[in-house]
């Protein structure tokens, strides 16, 4: 279920970057850029021979007003902290220095598969040069060139290779969600009082370093939850703890790992650019969302308060028009009963099958009532639909020409599947496809 995490370390200028968008670039989304969401260059998907897996670029983690030094080393504990394997890359061009015997020292006392990249050997005669590198004591270098894409291919052999083996045989059919937010806007407290009012049944199960920050409740009717990423959010009091690209890494690490995002605001401060990232990363991981604004009973309310916060929600949020929003207070507890029923309530959508009879049936009907556009004199025609996969439910439509579909259009046929079924809580992906 959750991706094998990889991360790419080194210190500043070895190509990180470079090698970072290489793998993650060669990725082709089916999701379109959301408007309004800001991407952030640290985290990302990859795959290699079939295996999915994500991707860190411990530089873009940048620790300010630390010492060089300090920065790069900091940098290496998150990736052994937070990665299943470790690519260490180091520069034929500068050959060996001081920084990368340091970041070998660190990397060495782990126990992270660690896999040795020499960026930069841009041509056969560097090649010989390499094998400087093996004392760093990390076995065989893979000489690459990020810039030209050389021998990327065996590289990600060598880090496939490493990933650990499959952990999550156990069946768990228990709903996974996750709090995500900035630094105290009370998710510790929200889950702690969660927790509180239900039967937790402690499951750490040995060895795997996820289970032991999950924890799974039951709820009275029965119903299993997991909530991601728990002890997680304070495990540790280092320095980096506070710093806000860190802090964004684990939130999108924790989002990965669930089916559905609580996203956590505070009513005392409003909606910042965090927030933002953080919801455009679940929307586009196709992941359940809620908004949850808590510390609502800090807020002078009259009754037009909680209206006009929605509707700053709403413009803010606009890619997120389907997400339910609820207004609560870890502190005196309202309305946190309502969350578990609400979180499998959008779990229920984000699994949602329909009919394609049914859903035939909603097409034709909105075809009828707002025809089809055409562009370049041709006629935009729609075949058919079917439902291809769940979680979030995602729609092939057949039509003649699939450019001639704009998104205006699209977003008609979204509105009228969403209004013929209840998909509240979950985004819905429509692939358009091309028949003859
Ligand atoms: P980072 O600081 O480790 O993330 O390094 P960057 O990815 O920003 O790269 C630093 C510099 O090295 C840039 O000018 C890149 O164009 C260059 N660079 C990266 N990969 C290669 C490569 O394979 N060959 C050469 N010649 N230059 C490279
Ligand atoms: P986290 O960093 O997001 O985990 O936030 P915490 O749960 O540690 O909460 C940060 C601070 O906000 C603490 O002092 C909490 O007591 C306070 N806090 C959390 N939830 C509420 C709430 O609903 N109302 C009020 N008034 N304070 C809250």
């Amino acid at each position: 279920m959750a991706n094998p995490v990889v991360a790419v370390v080194g210190r500043p200028n070895v190509g990180k970057s470079t090698i970072f968008n290489r793998i993650a670039g060669e990725r082709i989304s089916i999701v379109e850029d959301t408007p309004g969401v800001t991407r952030d260059r640290i985290y990302a998907h990859g795959e290699w021979i079939g295996k999915n897996f994500n991707l860190i670029d411990t530089g873009g983690i940048e620790i300010s007003d630390q010492p060089f030094v300090t920065q790069i080393r900091q940098q290496a504990e998150i990736a052994i902290d937070e990665a299943d394997v470790i690519v260490f890359i180091v520069d034929i061009k500068t050959g060996m220095t001081d920084a990368d015997e340091q970041v070998a020292q660190i990397l060495y006392r782990s126990n992270k598969p660690v896999v040795l990249a020499v960026n930069k050997v841009d041509n056969q005669e560097l090649r010989s040069e390499v094998y400087d590198f093996y004392s760093l004591g990390f076995g065989e270098p893979y000489p690459i060139s990020g810039v030209h894409g050389i021998g990327i291919g065996d590289l990600l052999d060598a880090v496939v290779n490493n990933f650990p083996d499959n952990v999550d045989n156990e069946e768990d059919d228990s709903i996974r969600f996750s709090l995500i937010g900035r630094p105290n806007v009370g998710k510790s407290s929200l889950v702690n009082a969660i927790l509180g009012e239900h039967r937790v049944i402690v499951s750490n199960i040995a060895g795997t370093t996820r289970d032991a920050i999950d924890t799974k409740f039951t709820t009275e009717d029965d119903t299993e939850f997991t909530m991601v990423d728990t002890a997680g959010m304070k495990k540790r009091g280092k320095i980096y703890e506070n710093t806000e690209r860190y802090a964004m890494l684990r939130a999108m690490k924790a989002i990965d790992d669930s089916d559905i995002v609580l996203v956590v605001l505070n009513a005392e401060e409003g909606i910042r650019e965090f927030d933002k990232r953080i919801a455009g990363y679940a929307h586009e991981a196709g992941r359940g969302v809620i908004i949850v604004v808590n510390k609502w009973d800090t807020v002078d309310k009259n009754n037009k308060t909680m209206q006009a916060f929605e509707q700053i929600i709403r413009d803010e949020f606009q890619y997120l028009s389907y997400a339910p929003i609820v207004f609560v207070s870890a502190k005196t507890k309202q309305r946190l009963v309502n969350l578990p029923p609400l979180i499998k309530n959008v779990y229920d959508h984000h699994t949602k099958r329909v009919q394609s009879a049914t859903l035939n049936d909603v097409l034709m009907d909105a075809i009828a009532a707002n025809p089809t556009p055409s562009s370049n004199n041709k006629r935009l025609r729609v075949y058919y639909g079917t439902q291809v996969s769940i979680q979030p439910p995602t729609f092939v439509i057949f039509v003649n020409d699939s450019d001639t579909m704009h998104f205006s259009y699209e977003r008609y046929l979204e509105n009228q599947i969403r209004k013929a079924f209840d998909f509240t809580g979950t985004p819905i992906h429509i692939i358009k496809r091309r028949r003859k």
